[in-house]
Protein backbone atom coordinates (compact mmCIF):
# COMPACT_ATOMS: atom_id res chain seq x y z
CA UNK A 1 0.00 0.00 0.00
CA UNK A 2 0.82 3.51 -0.44
CA UNK A 3 1.43 5.91 2.44
CA UNK A 4 -1.62 8.25 2.76
CA UNK A 5 0.45 11.04 4.16
CA UNK A 6 0.84 14.80 2.93
CA UNK A 7 4.13 15.30 0.88
CA UNK A 8 4.52 18.48 2.81
CA UNK A 9 8.16 20.44 1.78
CA UNK A 10 10.71 20.65 5.00
CA UNK A 11 11.44 24.60 4.12
CA UNK A 12 13.10 27.40 5.58
CA UNK A 13 9.71 29.51 5.04
CA UNK A 14 7.90 27.67 7.74
CA UNK A 15 10.21 28.28 10.72
CA UNK A 16 9.53 32.29 9.24
CA UNK A 17 6.10 31.91 9.35
CA UNK A 18 5.41 30.27 12.57
CA UNK A 19 7.80 32.45 13.93
CA UNK A 20 5.52 35.27 13.32
CA UNK A 21 2.18 33.56 13.89
CA UNK A 22 3.14 32.17 17.47
CA UNK A 23 6.15 34.30 18.88
CA UNK A 24 6.06 37.70 18.34
CA UNK A 25 6.26 39.59 21.33
CA UNK A 26 9.45 37.22 22.04
CA UNK A 27 12.59 39.48 21.91
CA UNK A 28 15.69 39.51 19.81
CA UNK A 29 18.46 41.59 21.26
CA UNK A 30 21.82 42.78 19.33
CA UNK A 31 24.97 44.76 20.31
CA UNK A 32 25.96 47.14 18.03
CA UNK A 33 29.49 48.25 17.46
CA UNK A 34 29.34 51.14 19.64
CA UNK A 35 28.39 48.48 22.27
CA UNK A 36 24.84 49.54 22.45
CA UNK A 37 21.63 47.27 22.48
CA UNK A 38 19.77 47.12 19.69
CA UNK A 39 16.35 45.64 20.71
CA UNK A 40 13.33 44.52 18.70
CA UNK A 41 11.01 41.55 18.41
CA UNK A 42 10.01 38.41 16.22
CA UNK A 43 7.34 40.35 14.98
CA UNK A 44 9.69 42.75 13.77
CA UNK A 45 12.30 40.11 12.98
CA UNK A 46 9.38 38.46 10.38
CA UNK A 47 7.92 41.42 9.27
CA UNK A 48 11.79 42.46 8.07
CA UNK A 49 13.08 39.21 6.76
CA UNK A 50 9.74 39.11 4.31
CA UNK A 51 10.76 42.96 3.31
CA UNK A 52 14.20 41.42 2.30
CA UNK A 53 13.00 38.88 0.36
CA UNK A 54 10.38 40.97 -1.50
CA UNK A 55 13.00 43.44 -1.48
CA UNK A 56 15.55 40.84 -3.46
CA UNK A 57 12.75 39.60 -5.76
CA UNK A 58 11.92 42.91 -6.84
CA UNK A 59 15.56 43.21 -7.82
CA UNK A 60 14.74 40.08 -9.49
CA UNK A 61 16.89 37.33 -7.85
CA UNK A 62 16.09 34.47 -9.08
CA UNK A 63 16.00 30.80 -7.48
CA UNK A 64 19.02 29.79 -6.52
CA UNK A 65 20.79 33.11 -6.94
CA UNK A 66 23.60 33.66 -4.00
CA UNK A 67 23.36 36.22 -1.49
CA UNK A 68 26.62 36.76 0.36
CA UNK A 69 26.87 38.35 3.56
CA UNK A 70 29.93 40.02 4.98
CA UNK A 71 27.96 40.47 9.07
CA UNK A 72 28.70 40.34 12.74
CA UNK A 73 26.36 38.39 14.42
CA UNK A 74 23.45 40.68 14.78
CA UNK A 75 19.71 41.14 14.14
CA UNK A 76 19.94 41.90 10.21
CA UNK A 77 22.06 38.57 9.66
CA UNK A 78 19.01 36.57 11.14
CA UNK A 79 16.89 38.51 8.42
CA UNK A 80 19.18 37.54 5.75
CA UNK A 81 19.15 34.10 7.51
CA UNK A 82 15.58 33.66 6.57
CA UNK A 83 14.91 36.55 4.07
CA UNK A 84 17.30 35.19 1.48
CA UNK A 85 16.06 31.69 1.35
CA UNK A 86 12.50 32.93 1.43
CA UNK A 87 13.28 34.58 -1.72
CA UNK A 88 14.25 31.66 -3.20
CA UNK A 89 17.86 32.63 -3.05
CA UNK A 90 20.54 31.15 -1.27
CA UNK A 91 22.30 32.70 2.09
CA UNK A 92 26.50 32.72 1.33
CA UNK A 93 27.79 33.67 4.84
CA UNK A 94 31.67 35.18 4.40
CA UNK A 95 33.90 34.52 6.68
CA UNK A 96 34.96 37.76 7.63
CA UNK A 97 38.55 36.64 9.47
CA UNK A 98 40.31 35.75 6.09
CA UNK A 99 42.54 37.40 4.15
CA UNK A 100 40.67 39.93 1.72
CA UNK A 101 42.02 37.56 -1.11
CA UNK A 102 40.59 35.07 0.17
CA UNK A 103 37.29 36.22 0.77
CA UNK A 104 37.66 37.64 -3.20
CA UNK A 105 38.19 34.27 -4.23
CA UNK A 106 35.15 32.81 -2.30
CA UNK A 107 32.59 35.45 -3.31
CA UNK A 108 34.02 34.63 -7.06
CA UNK A 109 33.74 31.16 -6.82
CA UNK A 110 30.61 30.70 -5.33
CA UNK A 111 29.31 33.75 -8.08
CA UNK A 112 27.36 35.61 -5.87
CA UNK A 113 24.90 37.96 -7.00
CA UNK A 114 24.46 40.87 -4.27
CA UNK A 115 26.41 41.45 -1.61
CA UNK A 116 24.94 42.58 2.11
CA UNK A 117 27.63 44.06 4.03
CA UNK A 118 27.82 45.83 8.17
CA UNK A 119 28.84 49.27 7.52
CA UNK A 120 31.70 49.00 9.99
CA UNK A 121 32.56 45.96 7.75
CA UNK A 122 33.16 48.60 4.48
CA UNK A 123 36.77 49.07 5.15
CA UNK A 124 37.39 45.33 4.84
CA UNK A 125 35.02 44.91 1.81
CA UNK A 126 37.20 47.68 -0.18
CA UNK A 127 40.14 45.93 0.38
CA UNK A 128 38.60 43.09 -2.01
CA UNK A 129 36.13 45.03 -3.92
CA UNK A 130 38.09 45.94 -7.18
CA UNK A 131 38.60 41.78 -7.49
CA UNK A 132 34.99 40.79 -7.46
CA UNK A 133 32.10 40.48 -9.82
CA UNK A 134 28.47 41.60 -8.25
CA UNK A 135 25.24 43.03 -9.03
CA UNK A 136 24.92 45.10 -5.65
CA UNK A 137 26.55 45.95 -2.20
CA UNK A 138 23.98 46.49 0.20
CA UNK A 139 25.10 48.18 3.65
CA UNK A 140 23.33 48.18 6.73
CA UNK A 141 23.98 51.25 8.98
CA UNK A 142 24.24 49.15 12.17
CA UNK A 143 26.40 53.08 13.47
CA UNK A 144 23.62 54.96 12.59
CA UNK A 145 26.05 57.38 10.05
CA UNK A 146 24.90 57.50 6.49
CA UNK A 147 25.57 54.70 4.38
CA UNK A 148 28.62 55.14 2.11
CA UNK A 149 28.49 56.80 -1.31
CA UNK A 150 28.32 54.25 -4.08
CA UNK A 151 26.60 51.62 -2.03
CA UNK A 152 22.50 50.60 -1.07
CA UNK A 153 21.22 50.87 2.12
CA UNK A 154 19.77 47.70 3.50
CA UNK A 155 16.98 50.05 4.95
CA UNK A 156 15.93 51.96 2.18
CA UNK A 157 15.50 48.61 0.37
CA UNK A 158 13.58 47.28 3.47
CA UNK A 159 11.34 50.40 3.66
CA UNK A 160 10.23 49.58 0.20
CA UNK A 161 8.73 46.64 0.72
CA UNK A 162 4.94 46.79 0.17
CA UNK A 163 4.34 43.67 2.91
CA UNK A 164 2.80 42.17 0.03
CA UNK A 165 4.70 39.27 -0.56
CA UNK A 166 4.43 35.83 -1.96
CA UNK A 167 6.93 33.23 -1.02
CA UNK A 168 8.19 31.44 -4.35
CA UNK A 169 6.98 27.35 -4.80
CA UNK A 170 9.65 25.77 -2.89
CA UNK A 171 10.95 21.67 -2.87
CA UNK A 172 12.34 20.93 0.07
CA UNK A 173 16.07 19.84 -1.78
CA UNK A 174 16.31 23.54 -2.89
CA UNK A 175 19.27 24.98 -2.14
CA UNK A 176 19.15 27.94 1.10
CA UNK A 177 22.14 28.19 2.65
CA UNK A 178 26.59 28.21 1.46
CA UNK A 179 29.01 28.69 3.56
CA UNK A 180 33.43 27.83 2.64
CA UNK A 181 35.12 25.37 4.90
CA UNK A 182 38.09 27.76 6.72
CA UNK A 183 40.54 25.82 5.26
CA UNK A 184 42.37 25.20 8.26
CA UNK A 185 43.37 22.14 6.28
CA UNK A 186 43.70 23.50 2.46
CA UNK A 187 41.93 26.00 -0.18
CA UNK A 188 38.60 26.64 0.91
CA UNK A 189 35.67 24.27 -0.05
CA UNK A 190 32.02 25.13 -0.91
CA UNK A 191 28.83 23.39 1.14
CA UNK A 192 25.59 24.18 0.07
CA UNK A 193 22.68 23.85 2.64
CA UNK A 194 19.40 22.34 1.37
CA UNK A 195 15.98 23.40 3.06
CA UNK A 196 15.69 20.11 4.35
CA UNK A 197 18.83 20.21 5.75
CA UNK A 198 18.41 22.99 7.56
CA UNK A 199 15.16 22.40 9.07
CA UNK A 200 15.89 18.83 9.72
CA UNK A 201 19.22 20.04 11.23
CA UNK A 202 17.12 22.54 13.40
CA UNK A 203 15.07 19.21 15.34
CA UNK A 204 18.16 17.91 15.85
CA UNK A 205 19.09 20.83 17.71
CA UNK A 206 16.37 20.93 19.52
CA UNK A 207 16.54 17.34 21.06
CA UNK A 208 16.27 17.22 25.19
CA UNK A 209 19.71 15.09 24.28
CA UNK A 210 21.73 17.43 22.11
CA UNK A 211 21.57 20.84 22.03
CA UNK A 212 18.10 21.51 23.91
CA UNK A 213 17.25 24.88 22.27
CA UNK A 214 13.38 25.54 23.80
CA UNK A 215 11.36 28.24 24.04
CA UNK A 216 12.64 28.59 27.30
CA UNK A 217 15.87 29.13 26.75
CA UNK A 218 17.47 32.40 25.66
CA UNK A 219 20.38 31.69 22.92
CA UNK A 220 23.57 33.62 22.43
CA UNK A 221 25.65 32.15 19.47
CA UNK A 222 28.99 33.60 20.37
CA UNK A 223 30.46 31.00 17.03
CA UNK A 224 30.01 33.64 13.93
CA UNK A 225 26.62 33.16 12.09
CA UNK A 226 30.05 33.06 9.12
CA UNK A 227 30.63 29.96 10.57
CA UNK A 228 28.60 26.50 9.43
CA UNK A 229 25.96 29.01 10.05
CA UNK A 230 26.32 29.74 13.82
CA UNK A 231 25.96 25.81 13.92
CA UNK A 232 22.40 25.98 13.06
CA UNK A 233 21.39 27.70 16.62
CA UNK A 234 20.00 30.80 14.73
CA UNK A 235 17.49 28.56 12.52
CA UNK A 236 16.77 26.10 15.38
CA UNK A 237 15.87 29.02 17.91
CA UNK A 238 13.13 30.42 15.49
CA UNK A 239 11.69 27.34 14.60
CA UNK A 240 10.82 26.73 18.94
CA UNK A 241 10.58 30.90 19.14
CA UNK A 242 13.74 31.35 21.88
CA UNK A 243 15.10 34.68 23.11
CA UNK A 244 17.56 35.48 20.58
CA UNK A 245 21.09 37.25 22.06
CA UNK A 246 23.61 38.49 19.20
CA UNK A 247 26.69 39.65 20.67
CA UNK A 248 27.27 41.99 17.44
CA UNK A 249 31.76 42.40 17.73
CA UNK A 250 32.09 42.33 20.93
CA UNK A 251 33.73 38.66 21.82
CA UNK A 252 35.82 39.58 24.94
CA UNK A 253 35.00 37.81 27.94
CA UNK A 254 34.20 40.60 29.94
CA UNK A 255 31.70 41.56 26.62
CA UNK A 256 30.46 38.50 27.15
CA UNK A 257 29.75 37.90 30.73
CA UNK A 258 27.87 41.32 30.89
CA UNK A 259 25.60 39.93 28.29
CA UNK A 260 24.86 36.41 29.70
CA UNK A 261 24.15 38.28 33.32
CA UNK A 262 22.18 41.26 31.61
CA UNK A 263 20.01 38.99 29.09
CA UNK A 264 19.95 35.93 31.77
CA UNK A 265 21.10 33.78 28.92
CA UNK A 266 20.72 29.75 29.01
CA UNK A 267 22.27 28.53 26.51
CA UNK A 268 25.58 29.59 24.43
CA UNK A 269 27.85 28.50 21.67
CA UNK A 270 31.21 28.37 20.74
CA UNK A 271 34.58 27.46 20.13
CA UNK A 272 36.67 26.44 22.79
CA UNK A 273 39.40 29.46 23.06
CA UNK A 274 36.40 31.68 23.48
CA UNK A 275 35.35 29.43 26.26
CA UNK A 276 39.29 29.37 28.03
CA UNK A 277 39.08 33.32 28.16
CA UNK A 278 35.68 33.31 29.88
CA UNK A 279 36.53 30.74 32.44
CA UNK A 280 39.73 32.71 33.12
CA UNK A 281 37.42 35.91 33.85
CA UNK A 282 35.10 33.60 36.33
CA UNK A 283 37.91 32.43 38.10
CA UNK A 284 39.71 35.79 38.75
CA UNK A 285 36.47 37.35 39.78
CA UNK A 286 33.94 34.23 40.63
CA UNK A 287 31.14 37.31 42.29
CA UNK A 288 31.44 39.59 39.86
CA UNK A 289 28.56 38.00 37.05
CA UNK A 290 25.60 36.79 38.51
CA UNK A 291 24.55 34.21 35.50
CA UNK A 292 21.44 31.81 35.25
CA UNK A 293 22.12 28.91 36.98
CA UNK A 294 22.77 25.65 35.03
CA UNK A 295 23.76 28.00 31.88
CA UNK A 296 24.23 25.58 29.12
CA UNK A 297 27.75 26.14 27.28
CA UNK A 298 27.87 24.54 23.76
CA UNK A 299 31.61 23.67 22.85
CA UNK A 300 32.78 22.52 19.70
CA UNK A 301 35.03 23.43 16.73
CA UNK A 302 37.56 21.69 18.49
CA UNK A 303 38.14 19.55 21.69
CA UNK A 304 36.97 21.12 24.86
CA UNK A 305 39.78 20.03 27.22
CA UNK A 306 38.37 18.48 30.37
CA UNK A 307 40.05 21.21 33.05
CA UNK A 308 37.73 23.33 30.90
CA UNK A 309 34.69 20.63 31.78
CA UNK A 310 35.21 21.14 35.41
CA UNK A 311 36.31 24.59 35.47
CA UNK A 312 32.62 25.92 34.42
CA UNK A 313 30.99 22.92 36.74
CA UNK A 314 32.62 24.69 39.70
CA UNK A 315 30.50 27.92 38.82
CA UNK A 316 27.45 26.43 38.43
CA UNK A 317 27.64 26.55 34.12
CA UNK A 318 27.12 22.97 32.00
CA UNK A 319 29.59 22.26 29.26
CA UNK A 320 28.15 20.77 26.52
CA UNK A 321 30.99 19.15 24.12
CA UNK A 322 29.77 18.63 20.67
CA UNK A 323 31.93 17.95 17.06
CA UNK A 324 30.92 18.88 13.52
CA UNK A 325 31.97 20.28 10.59
CA UNK A 326 31.09 22.68 7.98
CA UNK A 327 29.82 19.40 5.79
CA UNK A 328 28.20 18.19 8.67
CA UNK A 329 26.19 21.63 8.95
CA UNK A 330 27.96 20.92 11.63
CA UNK A 331 26.19 18.63 14.53
CA UNK A 332 27.65 15.10 14.35
CA UNK A 333 28.03 14.36 17.63
CA UNK A 334 26.88 15.59 21.44
CA UNK A 335 28.04 14.29 24.52
CA UNK A 336 25.97 13.67 27.92
CA UNK A 337 26.44 11.34 29.77
CA UNK A 338 24.27 8.07 29.02
CA UNK A 339 21.90 6.76 32.00
CA UNK A 340 24.23 3.70 32.57
CA UNK A 341 27.04 5.92 33.10
CA UNK A 342 25.08 8.19 35.70
CA UNK A 343 26.57 6.12 38.68
CA UNK A 344 29.82 5.85 37.65
CA UNK A 345 32.53 7.89 39.50
CA UNK A 346 32.67 11.27 38.76
CA UNK A 347 36.20 10.87 37.11
CA UNK A 348 34.89 8.76 34.79
CA UNK A 349 32.08 10.61 33.99
CA UNK A 350 34.66 13.41 32.79
CA UNK A 351 36.57 11.41 30.46
CA UNK A 352 32.77 10.54 28.74
CA UNK A 353 31.71 14.84 28.73
CA UNK A 354 35.39 15.04 27.39
CA UNK A 355 34.99 13.02 24.70
CA UNK A 356 33.08 14.40 21.28
CA UNK A 357 30.15 11.88 22.54
CA UNK A 358 27.22 9.91 20.35
CA UNK A 359 25.77 10.38 16.92
CA UNK A 360 22.69 12.79 17.02
CA UNK A 361 19.64 10.45 15.46
CA UNK A 362 19.89 10.31 11.62
CA UNK A 363 23.95 10.95 11.73
CA UNK A 364 25.43 7.57 11.05
CA UNK A 365 29.67 7.14 12.29
CA UNK A 366 32.05 4.71 11.30
CA UNK A 367 36.16 4.54 12.04
CA UNK A 368 38.02 3.31 9.03
CA UNK A 369 41.56 2.40 9.01
CA UNK A 370 43.92 0.15 6.50
CA UNK A 371 42.26 -3.18 8.55
CA UNK A 372 38.72 -2.33 7.50
CA UNK A 373 36.14 -1.09 9.96
CA UNK A 374 37.21 -0.53 13.32
CA UNK A 375 35.37 -2.51 16.34
CA UNK A 376 33.47 0.05 18.58
CA UNK A 377 36.77 -0.73 21.36
CA UNK A 378 37.26 2.48 22.50
CA UNK A 379 41.04 1.94 21.35
CA UNK A 380 41.60 1.35 18.06
CA UNK A 381 41.97 4.09 15.73
CA UNK A 382 41.02 5.13 12.33
CA UNK A 383 39.53 8.04 10.20
CA UNK A 384 35.91 9.04 11.03
CA UNK A 385 33.45 8.71 8.22
CA UNK A 386 29.87 9.93 8.74
CA UNK A 387 26.60 10.11 6.35
CA UNK A 388 23.20 11.39 6.80
CA UNK A 389 20.78 13.82 5.29
CA UNK A 390 22.64 16.70 6.91
CA UNK A 391 25.46 16.02 5.37
CA UNK A 392 27.27 16.92 2.18
CA UNK A 393 27.87 14.80 -0.44
CA UNK A 394 30.05 17.11 -2.85
CA UNK A 395 31.57 20.44 -2.68
CA UNK A 396 30.20 22.91 -4.99
CA UNK A 397 31.87 23.45 -8.21
CA UNK A 398 34.98 21.39 -6.84
CA UNK A 399 34.64 18.04 -8.75
CA UNK A 400 38.68 16.94 -7.70
CA UNK A 401 37.24 16.51 -3.89
CA UNK A 402 35.48 13.80 -4.83
CA UNK A 403 38.31 12.21 -2.88
CA UNK A 404 36.42 13.38 0.43
CA UNK A 405 34.03 10.90 0.34
CA UNK A 406 34.55 6.89 -0.19
CA UNK A 407 33.05 4.46 -2.65
CA UNK A 408 30.39 3.39 -0.51
CA UNK A 409 28.98 7.26 -0.34
CA UNK A 410 30.28 8.21 3.67
CA UNK A 411 31.77 11.23 4.10
CA UNK A 412 35.39 11.31 5.00
CA UNK A 413 36.46 14.16 7.69
CA UNK A 414 40.36 13.65 7.93
CA UNK A 415 39.71 13.27 11.37
CA UNK A 416 41.05 10.21 13.57
CA UNK A 417 39.09 8.83 16.18
CA UNK A 418 38.13 6.08 18.13
CA UNK A 419 34.60 4.46 19.22
CA UNK A 420 33.66 2.97 22.50
CA UNK A 421 31.43 0.55 23.21
CA UNK A 422 28.78 2.83 24.37
CA UNK A 423 29.01 4.79 21.12
CA UNK A 424 30.95 7.65 22.15
CA UNK A 425 33.33 9.35 19.97
CA UNK A 426 36.57 10.26 20.59
CA UNK A 427 38.59 12.54 17.97
CA UNK A 428 42.07 11.98 18.71
CA UNK A 429 43.56 14.65 16.05
CA UNK A 430 42.87 15.47 12.48
CA UNK A 431 45.14 13.51 10.18
CA UNK A 432 47.14 16.45 9.71
CA UNK A 433 47.74 16.92 13.17
CA UNK A 434 48.62 13.79 14.20
CA UNK A 435 52.39 13.13 15.57
CA UNK A 436 54.40 10.38 13.80
CA UNK A 437 57.08 9.52 16.04
CA UNK A 438 59.16 6.43 15.20
CA UNK A 439 56.19 4.71 13.55
CA UNK A 440 54.13 5.36 16.25
CA UNK A 441 50.97 8.01 16.77
CA UNK A 442 50.93 10.31 19.36
CA UNK A 443 47.93 12.65 19.51
CA UNK A 444 48.71 16.54 19.85
CA UNK A 445 44.97 16.58 21.40
CA UNK A 446 45.39 14.43 24.41
CA UNK A 447 48.46 16.03 25.45
CA UNK A 448 47.64 19.71 24.77
CA UNK A 449 44.56 19.09 27.24
CA UNK A 450 46.30 17.08 29.65
CA UNK A 451 48.82 20.77 30.09
CA UNK A 452 45.69 22.63 29.97
CA UNK A 453 44.63 20.70 33.67
CA UNK A 454 47.85 22.63 34.84
CA UNK A 455 46.97 24.92 37.53
CA UNK A 456 49.63 27.53 35.60
CA UNK A 457 49.17 26.73 32.28
CA UNK A 458 46.22 29.08 30.52
CA UNK A 459 46.49 27.65 26.89
CA UNK A 460 48.62 24.92 25.11
CA UNK A 461 48.81 23.56 21.79
CA UNK A 462 50.94 20.88 20.55
CA UNK A 463 52.79 20.48 17.20
CA UNK A 464 54.77 17.69 15.99
CA UNK A 465 58.26 18.85 14.74
CA UNK A 466 60.62 16.77 11.96
CA UNK A 467 63.41 15.23 14.01
CA UNK A 468 66.46 13.80 12.46
CA UNK A 469 65.87 10.45 14.47
CA UNK A 470 62.28 9.91 15.08
CA UNK A 471 60.78 11.80 12.07
CA UNK A 472 59.09 13.90 14.10
CA UNK A 473 58.54 14.56 18.14
CA UNK A 474 55.96 16.73 19.85
CA UNK A 475 56.74 20.56 20.81
CA UNK A 476 54.07 22.08 23.15
CA UNK A 477 53.94 25.89 23.09
CA UNK A 478 52.13 26.65 26.50
CA UNK A 479 51.13 30.18 27.45
CA UNK A 480 51.11 30.87 31.67
CA UNK A 481 48.20 32.53 33.49
CA UNK A 482 48.76 35.87 34.52
CA UNK A 483 51.13 35.64 37.58
CA UNK A 484 51.75 32.05 37.20
CA UNK A 485 54.89 30.46 36.44
CA UNK A 486 56.10 27.15 35.61
CA UNK A 487 59.27 24.93 34.65
CA UNK A 488 59.53 23.09 31.46
CA UNK A 489 60.75 20.24 34.00
CA UNK A 490 57.66 20.91 36.34
CA UNK A 491 55.09 20.49 33.21
CA UNK A 492 57.53 17.10 31.82
CA UNK A 493 56.85 15.58 35.12
CA UNK A 494 52.89 16.66 35.07
CA UNK A 495 52.39 14.79 32.04
CA UNK A 496 54.44 11.80 32.74
CA UNK A 497 52.06 10.23 35.31
CA UNK A 498 49.55 10.46 32.12
CA UNK A 499 51.36 9.12 28.91
CA UNK A 500 53.80 6.74 27.77
CA UNK A 501 57.31 8.03 28.29
CA UNK A 502 58.17 8.78 24.13
CA UNK A 503 54.86 10.88 24.05
CA UNK A 504 56.25 13.25 26.42
CA UNK A 505 57.57 16.25 24.65
CA UNK A 506 61.28 16.77 24.28
CA UNK A 507 60.74 20.72 23.99
CA UNK A 508 58.20 23.39 25.67
CA UNK A 509 58.79 26.94 24.78
CA UNK A 510 56.45 29.68 26.66
CA UNK A 511 54.77 32.42 24.50
CA UNK A 512 52.66 35.07 24.92
CA UNK A 513 49.89 34.10 22.69
CA UNK A 514 49.08 31.38 19.98
CA UNK A 515 47.99 32.06 17.02
CA UNK A 516 44.61 31.22 15.80
CA UNK A 517 42.70 30.55 12.36
CA UNK A 518 39.85 32.83 11.21
CA UNK A 519 37.54 30.39 13.49
CA UNK A 520 39.66 30.81 16.40
CA UNK A 521 41.38 27.30 16.26
CA UNK A 522 44.72 27.29 17.09
CA UNK A 523 46.87 27.53 13.58
CA UNK A 524 48.99 24.67 14.15
CA UNK A 525 50.92 24.82 10.68
CA UNK A 526 51.99 28.18 11.81
CA UNK A 527 53.52 26.79 14.58
CA UNK A 528 54.71 24.17 12.72
CA UNK A 529 56.02 26.81 10.20
CA UNK A 530 58.06 28.66 13.20
CA UNK A 531 59.07 25.75 15.11
CA UNK A 532 60.43 23.73 12.18
CA UNK A 533 64.19 24.08 13.37
CA UNK A 534 63.84 23.31 17.04
CA UNK A 535 64.86 19.70 17.16
CA UNK A 536 67.80 20.88 14.50
CA UNK A 537 66.86 18.89 11.55
P1 LIG B 1 37.96 23.92 9.35
O1 LIG B 1 38.12 22.55 8.71
O2 LIG B 1 38.40 24.99 8.46
O3 LIG B 1 38.54 24.01 10.74
P2 LIG B 1 35.32 23.34 10.31
O4 LIG B 1 34.73 24.30 11.22
O5 LIG B 1 34.46 22.68 9.35
O6 LIG B 1 36.41 24.14 9.51
O7 LIG B 1 36.12 22.33 11.20
C1 LIG B 1 35.75 21.00 11.39
C2 LIG B 1 36.84 20.31 12.13
O8 LIG B 1 36.98 20.86 13.44
C3 LIG B 1 36.60 18.85 12.39
O9 LIG B 1 36.96 18.08 11.28
C4 LIG B 1 37.50 18.58 13.58
O10 LIG B 1 38.83 18.39 13.19
C5 LIG B 1 37.41 19.86 14.33
N1 LIG B 1 36.44 19.75 15.44
C6 LIG B 1 35.18 20.19 15.49
N2 LIG B 1 34.61 19.95 16.67
C7 LIG B 1 35.54 19.31 17.42
C8 LIG B 1 35.57 18.79 18.76
N3 LIG B 1 34.54 18.88 19.58
N4 LIG B 1 36.72 18.18 19.15
C9 LIG B 1 37.79 18.09 18.33
N5 LIG B 1 37.81 18.58 17.09
C10 LIG B 1 36.71 19.18 16.63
Amino acid sequence: IASTMMAYPLTLTHLLERAGKLFGPVEIVSRRPDKSLHRYTYADFVRRAKALAEGLKRLGLAKGDRVGTLMWNHYAHLEAYFGIPAAGGVLHTLNLRLHPDEIAYIVNHAEDRFLIVDDVLVPLLRQFEDRIRVERIFVVPLTGQAVPEGYDDYEALLAEATGDFAYPELDENDPAGMCYTSGTTGRPKGVVYSHRALVLHSFAAALADTLAVSHRDTVLPVVPMFHVNAWGVPFAATMVGAKQVFPGPHLDPESLLALFESERVTFAAGVPTIWLGVLQALDRSPRRWSLVPGMRLAVGGSAAPEAMIRGFDRHGLRVIHAWGMTETTPLGTVSHLKSDLAERPVEEQYAYRAKQGIPVPFVEVRVVNDDGEAPWDGQTMGELQVRGPWVAAAYHNQPEAASSWTADGWFRTGDVATIDPHGYVKITDRVKDLIKSGGEWISSVDLENALMAHPAVAEAAVVGVAHPKWQERPLAVVVKKEGAEVTPEELRAFLADKFPKWWLPDAFVFVNAIPRTSAGKFLKAKLREQYRDIYGT
